[in-house]
């Protein structure tokens, strides 16, 4: 990286000693994928807010997906809870977990794979060419890695998901080269859609405040066509 960069690297400090799920199938991410992910994870970029508007933005797009299914087909929401088309953020202040939730579309297990981690966009290498050069990684989204962004916050980070063809999966990575993926059945059934758990590094805690998160998802939410929820644990 140029040294007029906005993004320094720094030494990892942080990353949690847990050990992935030791029943988990384990994978390699596509090298770019990985080169991408640990300028991420080191990355002193100031304006680490961005993961948000990216999260954000893959739960409406499943939502989108999941609402134009159902124009032809309205047995693919669901009833009750699962056709309610929404967002939900919530906060564990213990934890110091951050959880985005949708009930969109949701991913099969070949889903989690492909598209979080072994598969290259295009966009991957173009994306790393332009950060070399001293490129902006608020980006990002445009360049179709979006999703990465969330280790600006995190250093550890669990997909739960669930597709109407598949049953619920765990996805899971320290962003270190490799990620693990198992049938979840630890957690809630979901019904359908996707929950993101970020384990937020020790200098993101900025992250589990309310008013801080309340602006942020008022921020991220203008364009946003569904309803977003936000619960905070108690103090
Ligand atoms: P993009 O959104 O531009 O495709 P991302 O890196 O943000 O790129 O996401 C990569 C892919 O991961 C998405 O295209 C989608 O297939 C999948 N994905 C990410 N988040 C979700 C989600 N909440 N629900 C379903 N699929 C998702
Ligand atoms: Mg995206």
């Amino acid at each position: 990286l140029t040294t007029d960069a906005q993004v320094v690297q720094r030494e990892s400090e942080s990353i949690s000693t847990k050990k992935l799920r030791s029943h988990a199938e384990k994978f390699e991410f596509q090298a770019e994928v990985s080169r991408l992910m640990d300028i991420i994870i080191n990355s002193l970029y100031s304006n680490r807010d961005i993961f948000l508007r990216e999260l954000i933005s893959n739960a409406s797009d499943a939502l989108d997906k999941i609402r134009f299914l159902s124009l032809t087909d309205k047995t693919v929401l669901g009833e009750g809870d699962d056709a309610k088309l929404e967002i939900q953020i919530k906060l564990d202040k213990d934890k110091k977990i951050l959880t985005i939730r949708d009930r969109g579309i949701g991913m099969t297990k070949e889903d989690l794979i492909k598209n979080l981690g072994t598969i290259a966009k295009s966009g991957t290498a173009a994306f790393l060419d332009k950060m070399q050069k001293g490129g902006d990684l608020n980006l990002i989204g445009q360049f179709g890695v979006g999703f990465y962004s969330v280790y600006l916050a995190a250093d550890y980070v669990e997909v739960i998901s669930k597709h109407n063809d598949d049953k619920q999966y765990i996805w899971e990575s320290k962003a270190d080269g490799a990620f693990a993926v198992a049938e979840d059945t630890e957690n809630e059934p979901l019904g359908r859609g996707t929950e993101i758990r970020i384990h937020l590094k020790d200098d993101a805690s900025e992250y589990l405040e309310q008013d801080k998160l309340t602006e942020l998802v008022k921020k991220y939410s203008e364009f946003i066509n569904f309803p977003i929820y936000l619960w905070a644990s108690k103090e």
